[in-house]
C-alpha cells in the first residue's frame, strides 16, 4: 500500500530551494503510489503551484501568512504542527538546511516523533523507508528505519537526483492559528559568497591556510567567478582571519556536495573532509605531496596554488 508523504518546501530569495525538488523526488520513490503533499509557507507562495506539480505533488497546502515570510522557530513550529494534524502523513521530509536543522528537532519533540537527520539515501524496503546517514564525520554510514509511526527525516542538500513527474495538483489554502509569538525578525543582514549560495553551489573553489592571507583568496575568487561557482574555506583559513566563518566547510561548518570541489592549500583534515568528501569530483592543489587531501581527491595537482590557480583560471576562460 502506498504511503502518505508530506514535503515541507523552502523558499529562499524568491525561489524554491533545490533541496525541495530533491525531497519531492525522494517522496515519489518512498510514496510508492501513495499521496504526496507539499506545503509552502509565506505570502505569494502560491506562485510555485505549477512548479510543484511538475515533481509529483498531488496536493499543495499554501500557508499564506505574512508571519511566515521570514523563518522564526515558534511561528513555523506552531504552523507545521497544525498542518501535520491535518494531513496525517506517514513520512515527513525536508531539507537539512539551516531551517531544517532548527525546525525538525523542535517539531519532532513537539509531535513526539523520532527524527533521522542529514540523510543521504532513502529506499523502501519491505514497506518501511530505510534512510542512510553519515556518522563519525563521514567515516561510516548508518542505516535507520522506523518500524512504526510517522517517519520524519531531513535530507542533505545536493545528494539526490531530481526527477520530474508532472501530475494534477490540488491547491488547498491553510490558515494556521499562530499566537503568542516570542520572536520578531527586525532586519536580515546577508553575507554573500560571490552571488552563489555555498550550500547549493555546483562548483566550489575552497581555500585553506595555504592561501596565507585575505588577499590570497583573490585568485580563488577569480577562478570561482569564471566557473560560476562559490568560494569556500577550511577552518584553518577562517581561524587565521583570511575569510568569514560563513565560508567554513566541514564538521563544524557547512556540508556541501557540489559537482566539483577544488581544494587549494587545504591539508585535508578529517573535520574538513566531513564537509566535502561527498563532492562528485574533488581536485586538490597542494605543494605537499604527502598532504592527506590527495587521498580524498580524484585529481591532484602538486604545486604552489599561487601559480596553479591563475593558470586554471586562464584555461577555463578559454573554454
Ligand atoms: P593546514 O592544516 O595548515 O594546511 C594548509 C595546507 O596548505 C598544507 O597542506 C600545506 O601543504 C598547503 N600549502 C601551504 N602553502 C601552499 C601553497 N602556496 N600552495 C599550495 N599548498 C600550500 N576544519 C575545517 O576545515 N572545517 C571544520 O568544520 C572543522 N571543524 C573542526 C572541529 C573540531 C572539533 C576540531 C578539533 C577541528 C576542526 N577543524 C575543522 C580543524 C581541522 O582539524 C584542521 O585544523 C583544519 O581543517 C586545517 O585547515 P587547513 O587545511 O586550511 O590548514
Amino acid at each position: 500500500m502506498g504511503k502518505k508523504v508530506l514535503v515541507l518546501a523552502e523558499i529562499k530569495d524568491g525561489k524554491l530551494r533545490h533541496v525541495t525538488y530533491e525531497a519531492l523526488t525522494v517522496a515519489q520513490q518512498v510514496a510508492q503510489g501513495g499521496e504526496i503533499t507539499c506545503a509552502l509557507f509565506g505570502s505569494d507562495s502560491a506562485v510555485f503551484t505549477d512548479e510543484i506539480s511538475k515533481y509529483g505533488a498531488n496536493t499543495l497546502y499554501v500557508v499564506n501568512d505574512e508571519r511566515l515570510e521570514v523563518y522564526t522557530t515558534d511561528a513555523y513550529v506552531q504552523t507545521v504542527r497544525q498542518l501535520v494534524d491535518e494531513v496525517e502523513p506517514e513520512v515527513i521530509l525536508m531539507g537539512h538546511t539551516a531551517i531544517g536543522k532548527d525546525l525538525a528537532p523542535r517539531l519532532a519533540a513537539r509531535l513526539k516523533l523520532g527524527l533521522i537527520s542529514d540523510c543521504t539515501e532513502a529506499v523502501l524496503d519491505d514497506d518501511t523507508v530505510v534512510f542512510t546517514r553519515p556518522i563519525y564525520a563521514g567515516k561510516a554510514f548508518q542505516r535507520r528505519r522506523f518500524r512504526n509511526g510517522t517517519v520524519f527525516a531531513t535530507l542533505r542538500p545536493n545528494n539526490f537526483e531530481v526527477l520530474e513527474k508532472p501530475v494534477e495538483t490540488e491547491v488547498v489554502p491553510f490558515l494556521p492559528a499562530i499566537k503568542d509569538l516570542r520572536t520578531t525578525v527586525k532586519e536580515i543582514v546577508k553575507k554573500t559568497t560571490g552571488g552563489v549560495d555555498l550550500s547549493e553551489a555546483k562548483i566550489i573553489v575552497s581555500g585553506g591556510r595555504g592561501v596565507k592571507s585575505a588577499n590570497g583568496f583573490k585568485p580563488l575568487e577569480e577562478l570561482a567567478e569564471v566557473l560560476h561557482g562559490a568560494v569556500g574555506a577550511s577552518r584553518g583559513a577562517c581561524d587565521a582571519d583570511f575569510c568569514d566563518y560563513s565560508l567554513q566547510i566541514g564538521q563544524t561548518g557547512k556540508v556541501v556536495t557540489p559537482d566539483l570541489y577544488i581544494a587549494c592549500g587545504i591539508s585535508g583534515a578529517i573535520q574538513h573532509l566531513a564537509g566535502m568528501s561527498n563532492s562528485k569530483v574533488i581536485v586538490a592543489v597542494n605543494k605537499d605531496p604527502e598532504a592527506p587531501i590527495f587521498e580524498a581527491a580524484d585529481y591532484g595537482i602538486i604545486g604552489d596554488l599561487f601559480e596553479v590557480v591563475p593558470l586554471l583560471t586562464e584555461e577555463f576562460k578559454k573554454a
